[in-house]
């Protein structure tokens, strides 16, 4: 049953669907922690309208929410968007219908958009496009605001939300549970505005940051002791493929799952929060090199200087980093300074 006074109420109400995906952001979603996502939405005031794993209501049950939405019944604060919307065949969107509404989701996602205080893409593919747009694109799958690093998408480049807001891009693949419930909880207190998007607007609360930043391997990265395998200890972004210096995410500071990131995993970041980050053009786990200088440097740092400074530090490499960066453990632990040795 519908909550019919949910469209009177002085809270937050929140809808979310899923298209061209695979549900990822979601059951990154569930995984928010202190505190759990439910206690958190309730703490925030955040009404939830329907989630395709958290509702009960479904088939007709659904749809009548949808339908009330549109009729202005209820009050649509935050539209969120999971996976790619797939326009094809032809435009028509019909790779994805919503069942039992006889219309696409393309369609869905427009109208409801239009109606939406705050419209958010949810994960790199209703962002950018991401892994369904990957390759020959065979479902025409795109974004919300942005086809890849093109703007239009779906709901045009001049698209704003009732709130005047274009779309907020919470990027990655999975987007991390606490960037979502960050954004959600600044929208509902009215505390976020276009200043605080980035370029491809992505909320700048995560997005200010580069997975570089608190990464284990930092102390490999000032000798460029590099890991040449997978397991070795050291610094990844010489021949691993990892793009952490150019990646806008806090992965290594706010850790996911209270304790993870894909760097103290073992594999290198393939900037997952990036438009077209699914098509490097290179294998991901490989550094692309051009005279034996890797092509992606960090973006902030002038070529010559990092090349001048990669060689000088790699002259000074300590014994210890030079060892462990290709081992799997660590071989040389750090030196214990002789008692009395002060100098
Ligand atoms: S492994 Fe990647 S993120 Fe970590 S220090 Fe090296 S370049 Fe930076
Ligand atoms: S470390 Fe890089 S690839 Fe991994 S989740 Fe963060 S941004 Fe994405």
């Amino acid at each position: 049953m519908i909550n019919q006074t949910l469209g009177q109420q002085a809270g937050f109400n929140l809808l979310w669907l899923q298209s061209g995906g695979c549900g990822g952001c979601s059951l990154s979603l569930l995984n928010a922690e202190s505190p759990n996502l439910l206690h958190t939405l309730e703490g925030a005031g955040i009404n939830l309208l329907w989630h395709p794993m958290l509702s009960e209501e479904t088939g007709s049950e659904m749809v009548r929410i949808l339908e009330a939405i549109l009729a202005g019944e209820i009050r649509l604060d935050a539209l969120c968007f999971e996976g790619a919307v797939m326009r094809g065949p032809n435009d028509t969107g019909r790779f994805h219908m919503l069942a039992g509404t006889g219309r696409s989701m393309l369609d869905w996602v427009q109208d409801l958009a239009a109606v939406a205080g705050y419209t958010l893409g949810i994960g790199t593919g209703a962002s950018f496009g991401g892994i369904t747009a990957g390759g020959g694109n065979p479902t025409d799958a795109c974004g919300l605001q942005f086809a890849e690093t093109e703007r239009g998408g779906v709901l045009g480049e001049a698209y704003r939300s009732i709130r005047g807001l274009p779309v907020i891009n919470v990027a990655g693949c999975p987007t991390h549970p606490n960037w979502i419930t960050e954004t959600l909880m600044q929208l509902a207190l009215g505390e976020f505005s276009e200043a605080d998007l980035d370029e491809w607007q992505r909320p700048r609360g995560y997005a200010d940051h580069l997975v570089h930043h608190g990464c284990p391997r930092n102390e490999f990265y000032e000798f460029k002791a590099s890991a040449e395998e997978h397991s070795q200890l050291g610094c990844m972004m010489e021949h691993m493929g990892c793009l952490g210096t150019q990646a806008h995410a806090d992965c290594n500071t706010r850790l996911w799952n209270g304790e993870g990131s894909c760097l103290r995993g073992g594999y290198a970041c393939i900037n997952c929060t990036a438009p077209g980050f699914q098509e490097p053009g290179h294998p991901f786990q490989e550094t692309p090199k051009f005279a034996g200088i890797p092509i992606g440097l960090p973006t902030d740092m002038p070529k010559a200087w990092f090349v001048a400074l990669a060689s000088l530090s790699k002259a000074a490499t300590p014994n210890r980093l030079r060892q462990n960066a290709v081992s799997d453990h660590i071989v040389v632990p750090p030196q214990t300074r002789k008692k009395g040795r002060h100098e």
